[in-house]
């Protein structure tokens, strides 16, 4: 078992509806323990690709890609949400329903946060059926970006979007991949993965 799916286990709370509540040191408060240790597996994971920018969405991704984007010494950006569809005239605009609120979001990115040409590498604190990881992938497309990768905390494995992007071809890592999960009993199960060698992952800077 890998550090973050330990720590799922001890502090992760499931409530009904196939949801995760990890509060304590992702979702409300943040861990930077935790946090620091995600993003230097992605850096781990993502060993040899190039990546000129970190993009993910407000607002649970954004710890994880700050850290992320101080490793790898390259801009940060978030996509916001908002409810309305404002002026498009100067942002790249996509749509992502949510799974957690029952309601779609317009996502937008003001255009000089992300460039033509860009390696962008997407991270987000959670995958379920993959509306927002699409949403963001429109937005580097209508940037004329490259997505270099997509790295998730956890995945939720019963639900389709991990298996769609992995069809779709993409350099998909989630660093905890959940195959199922029992509210009434709270037992999680999660999937097995090749790489579970974690010694060398340094747990503070140095
Ligand atoms: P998707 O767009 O892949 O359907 O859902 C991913 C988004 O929904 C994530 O950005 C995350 O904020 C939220 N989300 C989906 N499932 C869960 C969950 O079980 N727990 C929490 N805390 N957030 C979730």
């Amino acid at each position: 078992m890998n550090f973050l799916e330990e720590k799922i286990l001890t502090d992760g709370v499931i409530k009904p509806n196939n949801i995760l509540k990890v509060d304590s040191f992702l979702n409300h408060q943040i861990e930077i323990d935790i946090i620091r240790q995600i993003a230097y597996e992605f850096k781990r994971r993502f060993r040899g690709v190039e990546v000129n920018r970190v993009l993910t969405i407000e607002a649970s991704g954004i710890a994880i890609a700050t850290l992320l984007g101080d490793l790898y010494d390259v801009p940060v950006v978030f996509a916001k949400k908002s409810e309305t569809a404002n002026s498009t005239d100067d942002k790249y605009m996509s749509q992502a329903y949510s799974f957690t609120h029952k309601r779609m979001n317009n996502v937008f990115i003001s255009h000089p946060y992300l460039r033509p040409g860009e390696k962008v590498l997407i991270i987000d604190d959670f995958l379920a059926d993959g509306q927002a990881v699409h949403a963001l992938i429109d937005l580097v497309h209508q940037a004329g970006g490259e997505v270099a990768g997509i790295g998730i905390a956890i995945e939720k494995g019963q639900q389709r979007g991990g298996l769609e992007l992995r069809q779709e071809g993409y350099h998909l890592e989630s660093i905890a991949i959940i195959d199922n999960m029992d509210w009434h009993t709270q037992t999680i199960h999660f999937r097995p993965q090749p790489q579970q060698k974690l010694e060398n992952t340094p747990i503070k800077a140095q």
